[in-house]
């Protein structure tokens, strides 16, 4: 069994990024990050994406709006960002309170400056293999582990769990594409799909999605396969001092011996998102400037 180490491969990704922003002549490019209300996993994503924007020599902007700013108002705090040229790329942090519409808000991205990739426009595009767009951070993120392990998706099959917006839909479109390094056969699980396992059991490459702790256990994966765990799960645990520990959506223990590689959780898919939010940040700065 091999580890997949995000962390490492994000570490290299980042170095790419700062050495390519350095070159940059004038203005460095600027991220802004909107957080509304005080979620702690939110607290901490939007601190860690700053703190790496910073390493690269990206400006962030980070933005804190009441936690009861009506959708009218957020539109309006959108609708400045975009027309601002000295921000590149926007990144409203969900979850959202429940009073806004997640969706109707990234709508409200501009297009352009959407690095989340959760624009309509950004995912159609991804649809249509336009490279033009932006691929949302996760998704890219897992893609980018992939292939800088050394694992080709051409011919194999690959089993997501989960259909969500953020991971599940556009990681199966990615997989799908017929492009080097894609070209796969994929089939997309969720609540509803019956008999699980058996599909579980059929993955070359196996990427887990869908915020249930330790669901994935040993007799639902293929012997050689490959897994990714997307899951971030919070488990009580009192003998940790935050209270809790940090868990994916694989039993680890037991599937780790039986898979070909495997992303940890935390340092797997993690640190790729925040990674491929740079990246997108740069993508969306050479287009603001053409540069
Ligand atoms: P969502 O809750 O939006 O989606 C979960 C998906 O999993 C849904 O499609 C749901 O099905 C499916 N699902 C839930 N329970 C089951 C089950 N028992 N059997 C089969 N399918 C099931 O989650 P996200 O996609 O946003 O996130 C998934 C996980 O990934 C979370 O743990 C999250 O914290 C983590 N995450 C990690 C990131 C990272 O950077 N590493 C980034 C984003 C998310 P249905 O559609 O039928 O409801």
């Amino acid at each position: 069994m091999e580890l997949i180490d995000g962390n490492l491969i994000a570490a290299t990704i980042i170095a790419e990024l700062k050495a390519e922003v350095a070159a940059l002549p004038g203005r460095k490019p600027c991220i802004a990050l909107v957080r509304i209300g005080d979620d702690p996993a939110s607290l901490s994503y939007v601190k860690k994406k700053e703190k790496t924007a910073a390493e690269i020599g990206l400006t962030s902007r980070i933005i804190l709006p009441p936690v009861t700013i009506s959708q009218t108002d957020l539109f309006a705090l959108l609708d400045q960002l975009n027309a601002d040229p000295t921000v590149d790329g926007i990144l409203v942090q969900s979850p959202l309170p429940k009073h806004l519409s997640e969706v109707a808000v990234f709508r409200r991205v501009s297009a352009l400056k959407d690095v989340d990739g959760f624009n309509t426009l950004n995912l159609g595009k991804v649809a249509q293999e336009d490279e033009t767009g932006f691929v949302a951070c996760t998704p890219a993120g897992i893609m980018e582990l992939l292939a800088r392990s050394g694992v080709d998706l051409k011919g194999r099959h690959v089993v997501v769990l989960g259909r969500s917006l953020i991971v599940g839909k556009p990681v199966a479109l990615l997989a799908l594409q017929k492009k080097a390094g894609a070209n796969a056969t994929v089939t997309v699980c969720h609540s509803g799909t019956t008999n699980l396992p058996a599909l579980t059991r059929q993955a070359d490459v196996l990427i887990a999605a869908i915020g249930r702790a330790e669901f994935v256990t040993a007799d639902m994966v293929k012997p050689g396969a490959v897994i990714i765990d997307v899951g971030i799960n919070r488990v009580p645990d009192p003998t940790k001092k935050t209270g809790y520990r940090l868990t994916g959506d694989v039993h680890f223990p037991s599937v780790s011996p039986l898979a070909s590689k495997i992303t940890p959780v935390p340092g797997g898919v993690g640190p790729m998102t925040v990674a491929l939010l740079m990246k997108n940040t740069l993508k969306a700065y050479r287009l603001q400037t053409a540069s």
